[in-house]
């Protein structure tokens, strides 16, 4: 039997070095509270998924309902070169309908499932630990041969008993599974625990199929858990855009892939994402999914590339390195933004005023930083050269036009920036 992972037959050896991306943003991610998306909005998603350099797109679960079982038969067919993966329960009847829905995919793949925990063993599916691993092995023999992939996955792998998951994933492996998987569902591991478990499922499927990871958010941890994962051998990770998913949300592709490019060389891995459609991708999320980010969401927030203090913008200015770990722009984002407001300084106020081609005098250059830190109190941060000129006309403060000098016109924020790739 063919053990090797898909990405060895496409790419040779250079597989050793590749972590595969797994986007569930159509699936875990569909799944937040109150998201529902029709089949041409999911299509879309997985079009500019695809497009950006995902490998898998988890595209639904077909026994959910009529409308996800023809969102998936529509991206199944759409989708060319990724693959496409729909989630399934080890039950007969369903891996039926999942090889239905991929019937007319280039590269299907079966996503089969099932909780390894004690408590959710007990309590969710009401069944001994040996009938688990019967029910799981015996979907994963029924499946194997019928799909491209077979991928298994251990529900609340980071609660379950080391032994009983080790043991569970070396008979999914020898019964026919491609690809096994690690779940922490509720995300409640520390990035040590994280990379523990993935050695040690690693020692015990003896590296013949690739390890992935699944972290959820709920205490800030899925992209440190994540690349604890890759660190610890795993070689596929699933995540969402924008981090979108239930709960607190899953591991954030951008934050995984941006983390992963920054530190490329010190990790010796790479994705096949195409960073620069990062922006792109998420803007289309947020718009079909009428989501909301944080202000201060990496990445993604509208904080995230915004300055307002005088320190900060007077490096920005020098170097964006300064205060910036990737200029937006190579992630296909709009460039950052000045702010002024009662943490700005002269050097901030200046360059607003050198944005129209204006100057003023040191004094009076100091004066309306003043103002401008006294008028934020009242009526909040100045983000154009208008509202600016604005306050300095109200109090007596006329910049003159700056002779043969109109560096920086148009509103240019990084016009000065240096080299940004760090050693
Ligand atoms: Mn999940």
């Amino acid at each position: 039997m063919d053990r090797t992972l898909n990405g060895a037959r496409r790419e040779g050896t250079e597989f050793q070095n590749r972590v595969r991306v797994f986007d569930t943003t159509l699936r875990d991610g569909e799944q937040t509270p109150g998201i529902q998306l029709l089949p041409e909005k999911k299509l879309k998603i997985a079009l500019a998924l695809e497009d950006a350099g995902c490998d898998i797109i988890e595209a639904g679960f077909p026994v959910s309902g009529d409308n996800e079982k023809e969102a998936v038969r529509l991206i199944a067919r759409e989708v060319s070169n990724a693959e496409v993966a729909v989630l399934c329960r080890p039950i007969p009847s369903e891996i039926d309908l999942c090889e239905d829905v991929l019937s007319k995919c280039s590269h299907p793949r079966l996503h089969l499932w099932i909780a390894t925990s004690p408590i959710h063993m007990k309590h969710k599916l009401n069944m001994t630990p040996l009938k688990v691993m019967e029910k799981a092995i015996g979907a994963i023999h029924y499946a194997a041969g019928k799909f491209e992939t077979v991928q298994f996955s251990s529900e609340d792998a980071t609660r379950s008993n080391i032994d009983f998951l080790n043991g569970m994933m070396r008979e999914a492996v020898r019964s026919g599974a491609h690809v096994v998987n690690l779940a922490d569902t509720v995300g409640c591991a520390l990035p040590e625990h994280v990379a523990l478990m993935v050695r040690e499922v690693r020692g015990a499927v003896k590296d013949r199929v690739p390890v992935g990871i699944h972290c959820h958010n709920d205490l800030g941890l899925a992209t440190s858990n994540t690349i604890s994962a890759i660190r610890a051998g795993a070689r596929q990770m699933d995540v969402t855009v924008t981090g979108v998913g239930e709960r607190a949300g899953n591991a954030s592709l951008e934050q995984i892939a941006v983390a992963l490019d920054f530190h490329s060389k010190h990790l010796k891995v790479r994705t096949g994402m195409d960073l620069s459609k990062l922006g792109g991708l998420c803007d289309l999320v947020i718009s079909e999914m009428k989501i909301r980010t944080a202000t201060c969401q990496p990445l993604i927030g509208m904080n995230s590339f915004r300055h307002e203090s005088g320190i900060h913008i007077h490096g920005m200015l020098n170097n964006p390195m300064t205060y910036e770990v990737v200029d937006p722009k190579d992630l296909g984002m709009e460039k950052g933004q000045y702010v002024l407001g009662k943490h700005s300084g002269k050097a901030a106020v200046g360059h607003f005023l050198a944005r129209k081609g204006l100057e003023l005098s040191e004094e009076e250059l100091t004066r309306l930083t003043d103002f401008v830190k006294e008028n934020s109190l009242v009526n909040g941060s100045i983000s154009n050269e208008d509202e600016l000129l604005r306050l300095a006309q109200e109090k007596g403060i006329f910049p003159k036009q700056k002779v043969g000098d109109l560096k920086g016109v148009g509103g240019e924020m990084k016009d000065e920036g240096g080299e940004r790739n760090a050693a």
